[in-house]
């Protein structure tokens, strides 16, 4: 009942909304710009926003915040320095005018931010928004699905590494517990927040145990289960290749047990490869950004809390999009500014890595080059500029820039 309470808010707001001339012109917008698709330098459209809502999180896993580097002195950012939910629904206006049609919700983690739901039906409202999704550790999930889902969120992803309690607890950093998880994820079932999506990152000789056990869970529940290689993110996770199990071996040891069959994807801008259960059972993916880059496809933009516009997670710098928002910029204004970032865009951080993983982690030599817009580039060089993603900076956090 609360779901279609919440659609029905959102409908009767669209209906209200064509009363007006403003909002006639505002509907006209994504007509207007799908005769003239927005693209990046590589012809990559801007589809998905992931918008971060806050830096800050209640668990520490090591691949992403370490607790040894996200003590209780880290310098997170200062509450006035977010964005207001009122700014952040105005700069996802100006995006859904120029193309956008996703959104999801990230962090750190998301339900930290207080009264998320508020910022969610302000996003329902958008013309233009067909689909709003949040990725969460799933901690305080249990209490908010239902609150969100009325508000008008579509889908959530929740984080699991295992369903082991000893081995998850290596995986999150604090000892949080298996079953607040699962608990989450019930309630968002039970709150229409479905297809649910289970994100496992895998790490060499932590987890590797749990593939199995986490295959055999998900398995004909209708939820998604996806496993994630463990990526070179941020700084401070110490990442070595070593620690990567491949999506390919993923795959291997799930299919022995239970026999997988691809899902013929054609029209793939998801960052997952898709696979479904031979006896029915649903569909798993891989998300395998390490062995099989998919920056061809990658039509994401992303928003710190703080208003920071990232066009590659990887990145060591963004586009400031607070101070024009806080300096009275009309919508006009930030859409030409964001046209502009994105038709410069080149980012292609993990294929390069993947065709000369030396340069990424600072062991080039100058002999070595990468093939870049089909020409050989020396591996020393930084990417073409104005890419967000400077070889050799210190890239951003995941938790900062938004997962
Ligand atoms: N806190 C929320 C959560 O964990 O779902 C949202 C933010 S988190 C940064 C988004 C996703 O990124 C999570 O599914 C997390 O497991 C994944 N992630 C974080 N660090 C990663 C890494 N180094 N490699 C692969 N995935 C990572
Ligand atoms: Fe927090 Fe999510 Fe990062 Fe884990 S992956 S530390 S839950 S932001
Ligand atoms: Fe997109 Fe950057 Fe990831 Fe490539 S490395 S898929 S460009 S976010």
């Amino acid at each position: 009942m609360g779901r279609d309470a919440g659609q029905g808010t959102s409908r009767t707001r669209e209906a209200d909304a064509g009363q007006t001339g403003r909002n006639i012109q505002a509907r006209r917008l994504p007509q207007r710009r799908r005769s003239v698709p927005v693209q990046d330098s590589l012809g990559r459209g801007l589809v998905d926003l992931r918008i971060s809502v806050t830096d800050r999180c209640n668990l520490r896993c090591p691949y992403c915040m370490p607790k040894e580097l996200f003590g209780p002195d880290h310098a997170y950012l200062a509450r006035s320095d977010l964005l207001s939910f009122e700014e952040l629904a105005r700069v996802a206006r100006v995006f859904a005018d120029l193309g956008v049609r996703k959104i999801r919700l990230t962090g750190g983690e998301p339900l930290l931010r207080r009264d998320l739901e508020h910022l969610v039906e302000k996003l329902a409202s958008i013309d233009g928004i067909e689909d709003i999704a949040m990725t969460t550790n799933g901690m305080l999930l249990a209490a908010k699905a239902r609150r969100l889902a009325d508000a008008g969120l579509n889908r959530v992803t929740v984080s699991l590494d295992s369903l082991d309690d000893e081995v998850f607890a290596k995986m999150n950093g604090t000892g949080a517990a298996v079953a607040r998880v699962l608990a989450g994820i019930d309630a968002a079932e039970s709150s229409g927040l479905s297809p649910i999506k289970v994100n496992c990152v895998v790490k060499r000789n932590v987890n590797e145990s749990s593939i199995l056990e986490m295959a055999r869970h998900f398995h004909g529940t209708g939820h998604i289960l996806r496993f994630i290689e463990y990526m070179d993110v941020g700084t401070t996770n110490g990442w070595r290749l070593a620690d990567v199990v491949p999506a390919g071996e993923i795959l291997s040891l799930v299919d022995t047990e239970l026999p997988l069959a691809p899902i013929d994807d054609e029209h793939r801008s998801g960052v997952a490869t898709r696979y479904r259960y031979r006896d029915g059972g649903g569909e798993i993916g891989v998300i395998a950004s390490v062995t099989s880059p998919f920056c061809a496809t990658c039509t994401r933009a992303r928003l710190s809390a703080e208003g920071m516009l990232f066009t590659c997670l990887f990145a060591s710098d963004g586009f400031d999009l607070k101070t024009p928002v806080r300096s009275g910029a009309t919508s006009r204004e930030l859409e030409r500014t964001i046209l502009d970032i994105w038709a410069r865009r080149a980012d292609r951080y993990s294929e390069i890595r993947s065709a000369c993983p030396a340069v990424i982690h600072g062991e080039t030599t100058t002999g070595d080059s990468v093939s870049e817009h089909g020409r050989d580039v020396p591996c020393a060089g930084q990417a073409p500029p104005p890419t967000a993603v400077v070889l050799g900076h210190p890239r951003r956090e995941m938790s900062y820039l938004g997962g």
